[in-house]
Order: structure tokens, then C-alpha cells, then sequence
């Protein structure tokens, strides 16, 4: 039987897989045969992984013995940056071309044990810095809307395998916006969790307390499925905190739930740059939501117009630090110069690209002595008077509603070589970074360009640390998913 990619969930797969209606085989060639004939052109995947005919056979054995779970034999992508034991994990870099991982990231161990197949890796930006899956080493990954246009970045690649159905689902990192952009861009739905609900371990480190691993989906339910199956606590990751913490889900399409106050801030969003039809957009979601029956307040985020220097600051800081182990000694690319110091300089303007080589510079700067305080210690100041801003805001509202980003995708090349308007477009996303809390990018319609391409468009839900429930259920609400 020929089966219905377009419109496949994990339930309905997992329904699928127990009624025997296919194999988990032949739904891995089915997602096979659709990277085949669309990867070329998306470039979304760097590899498909030779070994799926050997997973699916581990799945189906699970299914057979009755011991299957809701992951068993569903098809995922992997970003470039999580490891997966004897697998290739490059963060789309040269300098890790040919680094194998030599064990698996906790959400790998976790969907293993599931039964989960992983399909291949994705591309993303370099070490997850960008905004347009454009600065990987391994090329350009397009949006599948329109060939000619960015998929967002960093998790471009995995955003672009789901929205294509070339994968069922996906995990991606983000770090100031980088499933929840990508998501936007191509219509999925995605998930930047609490910090610390989701293990980092074996997670590529780019800014150690901004990242965290989420899913990128169809839909809410989807991705809330992934979500559990991810979370809790994990003696590798001291920042991990147990999943018992998070309260039970809720059905607020029910009439007897109440619903929670949704909060906008008003004068944040009437700053420039942000496109017409970005707006006109977000109107019509406030309308739905009113019809719905959410009350709406006006707050006010007043540090929010220093987010992003400040999480630039902290991110090129934190960056500098964690790209220093690629010295050409320990792991990854080596590059022989005329001594050891040498080797270490030719290694590392070989290895990295030009964003990698930036943000170090920068880093290094606002790192060094004399600068540290000016800079560094006033970004982490700063990061506490927003992220109290936060914590205020949700002592009169439970959702912060946003759109996810400030335009729809842009063309290939338009910003690559202007890094700020790059930047910029992460002027949304980067605070549940700095204050780690849970947001989700959630599909809101389509921008029409001129010769009626249409792209989509995303709202983005901020709650406070472990309300990922209360983002489902509006999410859920909101797209009449049941
Ligand atoms: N665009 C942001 C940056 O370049 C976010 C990247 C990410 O979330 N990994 O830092």
C-alpha cells in the first residue's frame, strides 16, 4: 500500500504499525524513497545512514513481541550536532568532517530504547551559529516552499526533512532560536524546552547555558510526544531536573478547563523592521484567540530591546570558550604546521568557517582583561534584570504570545554577508534563551510573496520554567488539533 506521508502522525503511525496495516520497513522506504527524490534539490540531509534496514528490523521485532511504544519505529532526523555512537557528527563543520561519535547523546539512548529509526543527519549552520542553515561547511540547505529562499537556521536541515516528509519527525538544537526560526520558516511546529528539561549530553556545545536539544513536528501533539520521551533528569548533565516537576497535560478546547491569560507585549513589537504581513498576521491571531475565548492583556517586556547585544555578548563569550578544545590535537581536523603552536593556528583557520572565526574574535575580546567587566559581567547583569522582567510578566499572564519572527524566509545570499540583519531576525527568540524558559514556534498562515509563492508564518508561545504543558494545550487549542 502506498502511505499517506503528508498526513502521517506518530499516533497514526504507531496505530498503523500495531494494526500491521505496513511494516516499520516499508514505512522507512517510503520515507526513503521521498529523500531520494527530494533531497537533491533541499539539500536538507548530510547522510542517510546505511543501517536502517537493520533498525527497522529492531522496531518491528518490538511491535511483534508486543513491547512497542509510541516511538517504535517512527522515522527521525537528527541535527548534525547530537551524537549518535559510531555515526559521523559534524556540526556541519570541517573541523569534525570526519570525527565519528563514540557514544550516543541521552535523547539518542532514549529514543533507542523506544525503538525510534534514525533516517540520517541534518545540515545546520556551523557549531549552530547562524540563522539560515546557509553557514554550513556542506552547503546550503533550501526551504522547501521555495528552492530559492533560506529554510531559517540553525536546525534548517532538520526543519526541512519534516515540512518535506522526509522524515516523520525531528531533533534540533536551539540556542537563541534555532528550532523555533527554522520552524517557522517551513511551517512545522517547534520546541525549545526549559533549560535543563532536556539532557545535553552528547549535545555538540555551542553556549552551554542557552542550548537546549528539542523536536521539530507537525504538529503540537507530536512534538509533546517526542518531548516526554526526551526530558528528565541525567547524571551527565547537572543541569537536567527530574520530569516528575511538570504538571498533567490540559484540554483547553474543553469548556470546564480555564484558560490561560495570554499576555502581548504591545510596545515591543511596534519597534521597526518588522514586515507588514508579519503583523497583519499576528492580528488575526489575536482574533482567533479572542474568539476562542483567551483573554488577552497588554505587558510590558521593558529590557526587551537589550536582548539581543546581550545575548550576543554572552553567546560570542561562551563560544570562544567552547570551540578552544578544537585545537588539531584532541579530536577532529589536524592541519601539520611548521612546530606545535603552528599546527594549532593552521588547524584552526582551516577548520573553521567565517561566522566560527567572528564570534571567537568577539569573544575572545569581550573576555579579555579589561573589557570582561564593561562587557561579559553587564551582559549577565542584564540577563537577570530581563529575565526578572519575565518572571513579573507571569504574575499577571501565563503565555507570552509573540510572532516567531520579524519576516518570513528570506532569499539565499540576501543576508549572508551582513551579519547584524542576520542577527536581527532573532530579535523574538532569544529570550527564553537568556531567561530558560519553554517556547514553541506553532504555524499561524502564510505571507503571499509576489508570484503568489506562499510562505509560512509562526506565532511563538513563551511560559514560565516547566509550563511546557500550558504551550501545548494553547497550541493544541489553536490549531483545532485534538
Ligand atoms: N541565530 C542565533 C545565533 O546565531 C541562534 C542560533 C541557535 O539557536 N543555535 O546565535
Amino acid at each position: 500500500m502506498s502511505i499517506d506521508l503528508k498526513n502521517l502522525t506518530i499516533n497514526k503511525a504507531h496505530e498503523d504499525l500495531l494494526a500491521k496495516r505496513y511494516t516499520v520497513l516499508a514505512l522507512t522506504e517510503a520515507y526513503l524513497e521521498n529523500i531520494k527524490i527530494k533531497n537533491p534539490s533541499i539539500h536538507a540531509y548530510l547522510e542517510v545512514f546505511g543501517d536502517i534496514a537493520e533498525q527497522a528490523k529492531i522496531a518491528q521485532n518490538l511491535i511483534d513481541e508486543g513491547k512497542a511504544s509510541l516511538l517504535t519505529g517512527i522515522p527521525f532526523a537528527i541535527k548534525d550536532n547530537i551524537l549518535i555512537s559510531g555515526k559521523i557528527a559534524s556540526a556541519s563543520s570541517k573541523m569534525l568532517e570526519k570525527y565519528h561519535a563514540t557514544y550516543d547523546a541521552t535523547v539518542i539512548k532514549k529514543l533507542k530504547n523506544a525503538g525510534a529509526i534514525f533516517l540520517g543527519r541534518t545540515n545546520m549552520d556551523e557549531f549552530a551559529m547562524g540563522g539560515s542553515t546557509e553557514k554550513s561547511a556542506f552547503g546550503t540547505t533550501h526551504n522547501p516552499h521555495d528552492l530559492e529562499r533560506v529554510p531559517g537556521g540553525t536546525s534548517g536541515g532538520s526543519a526541512a526533512t519534516v515540512i518535506a516528509d522526509m522524515a516523520l519527525v525531528a531533533l534540533g538544537s536551539d540556542t537563541g532560536g534555532s528550532i523555533r526560526q527554522p520552524s517557522a520558516f517551513c511551517g512545522t511546529v517547534g520546541l525549545k524546552p526549559t533549560y535543563g528539561a532536556v539532557s545535553r549530553y552528547g549535545l555538540i556545545s555551542a553556549v552551554s547555558s542557552f542550548d537546549q536539544i528539542g523536536p521539530i513536528a507537525k504538529t503540537v501533539t507530536d512534538v509533546e510526544v517526542v518531548f516526554n520521551t526526551i526530558r528528565g533528569l541525567d547524571s551527565h548533565d547537572s543541569t537536567t531536573f527530574p520530569s516528575e516537576t511538570y504538571s498533567d497535560k490540559k484540554d483547553f478546547s474543553d469548556k470546564n478547563v480555564k484558560k490561560p491569560i495570554i499576555g502581548i507585549p504591545r510596545k515591543f513589537l511596534q519597534l521597526g523592521g518588522i514586515d507588514a504581513r508579519v503583523k497583519d498576521n499576528f492580528a488575526e491571531v489575536e482574533e482567533r484567540f479572542k474568539k476562542l475565548g483567551y483573554t488577552i492583556m497588554d505587558i510590558d517586556l521593558p529590557n526587551n530591546q537589550f536582548a539581543l547585544p546581550v545575548y550576543y555578548i554572552l553567546n560570542f563569550a561562551e563560544v570562544s570558550s567552547n570551540l578552544a578544545r578544537f585545537d588539531g590535537v584532541k579530536y577532529g581536523l589536524h592541519v601539520d604546521g611548521k612546530n606545535s603552536i603552528d599546527d594549532y593556528f593552521a588547524t584552526r583557520a582551516e577548520g573553521f568557517g567565517k561566522e566560527a572565526r567572528r564570534r571567537i574574535l568577539l569573544g575572545t575580546y569581550v573576555l579579555s582583561s579589561g573589557y570582561y567587566d564593561a562587557y561579559y559581567n553587564k551582559a549577565n547583569a542584564l540577563r537577570k534584570v530581563i529575565t526578572k522582567d519575565f518572571t513579573d510578566a507571569f504574575a499577571q499572564v501565563d503565555v507570552v504570545l509573540t510572532p516567531t519572527t520579524p519576516t518570513p524566509a528570506f532569499k539565499i545570499d540576501e543576508k549572508s554577508d551582513d551579519p547584524l540583519s542576520m542577527y536581527l531576525a532573532d530579535i523574538f527568540t532569544v529570550t527564553a534563551n537568556l531567561t530558560g524558559m519553554p517556547a514553541i514556534s506553532i504555524p499561524s498562515g502564510f505571507a503571499v510573496e509576489e508570484g503568489g509563492v506562499s510562505l509560512p508564518l509562526g506565532i511563538q508561545m513563551t511560559a514560565t520554567h516547566g509550563r511546557e504543558e500550558l504551550l501545548f494545550g494553547l497550541g493544541k487549542d489553536f490549531l483545532g488539533e485534538k
